[in-house]
């Protein structure tokens, strides 16, 4: 079951995903006349970005192969050349 956990990292502090790569991104300052009531609604929006989102549409990145990229420049076999003259 996913869950949200609060992420610290370099690049990024704030509340996250546990089983994707999504992360709440408030969409706009704060609202509300105090700061009990601003931080009810970042909760609020929280909470709900946090229930629709959907894991599938957030894919880790991190751990993820690169493409098969083992075709490195093949060396070249010259080719005996036939037309000399
Ligand atoms: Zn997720």
């Amino acid at each position: 079951m996913r869950a949200m956990i609060w992420v610290k990292s370099a690049q990024f502090e704030g509340w996250a995903c546990s089983e994707c790569d999504w992360i709440f991104n408030p969409s706009g300052p704060p609202v509300g006349d105090s700061l009990d009531e601003m931080t009810r609604e970042f909760e609020r929006q929280r909470d709900k970005d946090f229930a629709s989102h959907l894991c599938a549409r957030h894919p880790r990145t991190e751990g993820v192969k690169p493409r098969a990229g083992s075709s490195k420049d093949k060396p070249r076999i010259p080719r005996r050349s036939e037309d000399q003259t």
